[in-house]
């Protein structure tokens, strides 16, 4: 599951491209794949894995990732085919959500597309090349449900759905903003839209702007945009995550207190990148690793298990958990007391997996 940069030119996505691949995850976890020049692949915080690391003194620590892509050169357009238009477009439709960059920073010296900054102007621009095709493709899908929707209750049904998305996305608004009950989401999602995929706006400040906290007009009108359809701004300074992805972690801290922050924008990001794309983590702990494992919210416990090793799942007999902050809260981290205590839970096949559960798989070889 990967999420894909787009932006128009000069807005900074490959700056910030830069500082994801420079900041990457450890080439070494990924013995089985090669890693593709536009893709990076970064490591998702979690204060958590640190902590049970050090209480289980283990010798290895693995935190998860999660992968983005620079989709470069959407320009207006695209929709029509123009500067490589189609390709660009067929890179997004691979994607399972968006980062859209967007210039809210002022430079004289960086010329911008359009000659001034507009962010609303900008994400307009992109928006509507992605509806645009979108709309193309139902007017495809339109014309070969009608045919058969006369005879087929079920097609009339789609049909009725697919006017309604095609109408609404003729008034220039992304899909992602119709209010659709579920039976009409479930529908619309597998139309695979582009318009309709999870998005974060990424307003990119100037180096000041980052430093004293203070929101400028072009990040609140994009942070009000992105609450119209429902969707997360994050603000970030590509500048400064370039220059933080070549220190170490304690570089890092001491860079980010002197300029009075106290999350770096990039760590922000791939937060919100995670929780957009609908992933949570449970983890496993012992002498041997501390590690975070992925899983989409809503995972059985079986199925958990698969992510570690197919054998799990096929054998699965039951999970041991506690969620992390019970341990925490309730047990001082240790695992002997959580026993004592019996709040050391025994789960079986049916146990959804929440974020932060400890987990020991009990299966069968
Ligand atoms: P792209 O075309 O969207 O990939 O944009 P680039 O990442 O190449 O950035 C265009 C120019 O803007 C470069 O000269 C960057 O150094 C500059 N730039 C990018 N991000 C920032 C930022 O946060 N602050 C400032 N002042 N300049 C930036």
């Amino acid at each position: 599951m990967k999420l894909g940069i787009v932006g128009l030119p000069n807005v900074g996505k490959s700056t910030l491209f830069n500082a994801i691949t420079k900041a990457g995850a450890e080439a070494a976890n990924y013995p089985f794949c090669t890693i593709e020049p536009n893709v990076g692949v970064v490591t998702v915080p979690d204060q958590r894995i640190r902590v049970l690391s050090d209480l289980n003194k283990s010798k290895k620590t693995i935190y998860t990732t999660i992968e983005f892509c620079d989709i470069a050169g959407l320009v207006k357009g695209a929709s029509k085919g123009e500067g490589l238009g189609n390709k660009f477009l067929g890179h997004i439709r691979e994607v399972a959500a968006i980062v859209h960059v967007v210039r809210c920073f002022e430079n004289e010296n960086i010329v911008h597309v359009s000659g001034k900054i507009d962010p609303l102007s900008d994400i307009e621009t992109i928006n509507t090349e992605l509806i645009l095709s979108d709309m193309e493709l139902l007017e495809r899908r339109i014309a070969k449900t009608e045919k058969g929707s006369r005879y087929d209750k079920a097609l009339a049904g789609e049909l009725e759905i697919l006017k309604k998305v095609y109408d609404f996305l003729s008034s220039g608004t992304s899909a992602r903003a119709m209010e659709l009950d579920e039976d009409e989401a479930d529908f619309v999602r597998t139309l695979d839209l582009l318009s309709y995929k999870p998005i974060i706006y990424v307003a990119n400040v100037s180096e000041e702007d980052a430093a004293d906290g203070s929101e400028n007009e072009y990040v609140t009108a994009v942070r009000e945009f992105a609450a119209g359809e429902g969707a997360e701004a994050v603000v970030i300074c590509a500048e400064i995550e370039q220059e933080i992805s070549e220190l170490d972690d304690d570089e890092k801290a001491l860079f980010l207190e002197e300029l009075n922050i106290d999350e770096s924008g990039l760590d922000k990001l791939i937060k919100a990148s995670y929780r957009l794309l609908n992933l949570i983590s449970f983890l496993t702990t012992g002498s041997d690793e501390t590690r975070a494992w992925t899983i989409t919210n809503g995972t059985k416990a079986p199925q958990a298990a698969g992510k570690i090793h197919t054998d799990f799942e096929k054998g699965f007999i039951r999970a041991e958990t506690i969620n992390y902050d019970t341990l925490m809260a309730e047990c001082d981290g240790s695992m002997t007391k959580a026993r004592e205590k019996g709040l050391l839970r025994s789960e079986g096949k049916e146990y959804i997996v929440k974020d932060g559960d400890i987990i020991t798989f009990l299966f069968n070889v």
